[in-house]
């Protein structure tokens, strides 16, 4: 019990995948599996999607785990790709609903022309692709990948990736994302909490500019996700000084996406501290307590 009388949320995994995106368990599964590992809480952080927060809410009961409803927000900066976490949002807010829509909308004729390219040099079908998915799945390269890995065309979808699916071997191409100061303003106006995904996965040298993340702390950013598996570790004591030097909180999440990458749910982990901070500015939707 807290001094305020609430019960304490705990540690939580602040970034999980389900079969809404492009994870391979159900919501539901995945409190299961939080809670046969003793953890506190997680989010639910589908990309560009709040289509699995009833599901997960539902399977809340008996587990011992809270739900942090959140989602996985695609931006772009330039040509890099930049996700941005929202907890907390209100899922009925119209500028984010309009705003998912069109990047979801993207998403789908996106990877409909990089199935029609790959499908020049290799039997791929937009059916194959469709075959990995559920009715209302936030589609991307993954589920390509799961199609190509179904045609025996590579053995994993890490093998996709690094191979048919990445950039430079020509079929890829990005979708429609807005930028990330876009996002922070959008998440805010939803009542959410934005946190800085995966801010190190391309190393120190190429962590956001002190002048960019002026702006996006102006405009509401709450924390940097430091500890993830992809951060790079030379990007981390940068991660940290600059969390230290806005004031932003540091937070700490496995990004589990099932079998469909090596993360291992709850391998990264943010203090029962930061969660209760985060919870409390949060507005736009509440946690679901176990
Ligand atoms: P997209 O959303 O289409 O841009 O694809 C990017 C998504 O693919 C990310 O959200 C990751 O979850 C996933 N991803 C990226 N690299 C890999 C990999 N090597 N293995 C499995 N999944 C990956
Ligand atoms: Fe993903
Ligand atoms: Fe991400
Ligand atoms: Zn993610």
């Amino acid at each position: 019990m807290r001094a305020d009388g609430t019960r304490a949320i705990g540690e939580a995994d602040l970034h999980v995948h389900s079969v809404v995106s492009d994870g391979t368990e159900t919501p539901g599964a995945l409190l299961a599996e939080a809670a046969s590992i003793g953890l506190g809480a997680i989010a639910l952080t589908d990309h560009d999607s709040t289509a699995g927060w009833a599901e997960a809410a539902a399977a809340v009961p008996g587990t011992g785990v809270a739900l942090i409803p959140g989602m996985e927000l695609s931006t772009r900066e330039g040509f890099t790709s930049v996700h941005m976490l929202a907890y907390l949002v209100d899922p009925l807010d119209e500028g984010l609903i309009a705003e998912t829509a069109r990047i979801r909308e993207s998403r789908l004729t996106r990877a409909e022309e990089i199935v029609r390219r790959i499908s020049r040099d290799y039997d791929l079908s937009w059916d194959d692709v469709l075959a990995q998915t559920i009715e209302g799945t936030t589609i991307g390269r993954p589920h390509i990948a799961d199609a190509l890995v179904a045609r025996g065309h590579v053995a994993t979808r890490s093998a996709a990736f690094s191979g048919i699916l990445h950039p430079r071997a020509g079929y890829a191409q990005p979708h429609y994302a807005p930028d990330p100061l876009t996002a922070v303003r959008l998440i805010r106006a939803a009542g959410g909490v934005p946190v800085l995904a995966h801010p190190g996965t391309r190393g120190a040298e190429r962590v956001i500019p002190e002048e960019r993340l002026a702006q996006l702390v102006d405009a509401g950013l709450f924390g940097l996700e430091v500890d993830h598996p992809e951060n790079r570790p030379d990007a981390k004591p940068r991660l940290r000084q600059l969390a230290e030097r806005f004031g932003l909180a540091v937070t700490g999440s496995s990004d589990y996406h099932g079998s469909g990458k090596p993360n291992r749910l709850g391998e990264c982990r943010t203090s029962a501290d930061v969660v209760a901070r985060l919870v409390a500015e949060g507005t736009g939707s509440a946690p679901v307590l176990p």
